[in-house]
């Protein structure tokens, strides 16, 4: 049987090097990255991991990591997970 826990693990890894990326951006570069991460979420959607991969927007910097961590991927500030999921979207800045 096929085991999609490496593929996870390969995925958190590009998640949270595209985060390492996002944190160095500048404003053109970060465009760039935004239709990366795009292309990413499709990917990965594609892979059909299974449930939506909880991540969210850290609080302090907007770096995504997963929803339960304690501590930001990108800031390396500390987080409280939210208690439920259910807004973890991944729209942009309005
Ligand atoms: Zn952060």
């Amino acid at each position: 049987m096929f085991s999609t826990d490496g593929i996870r693990a390969a995925v958190d890894t590009v998640g949270r090097e595209m985060a390492l990326l996002g944190e160095r951006a500048t404003p053109t570069s970060g465009k760039d990255l935004d239709a990366l991460r795009a292309s990413w979420v499709a990917l990965v959607d594609a892979l059909d991991l299974g449930p939506a991969p909880e991540l969210r927007k850290c609080p302090h910097c907007g770096g995504i990591g997963m929803r339960a961590a304690t501590l930001c991927s990108t800031c390396w500030k500390k987080l409280v997970p939210p208690p439920a999921a259910g807004d973890g979207h991944w729209g942009g800045p309005t």
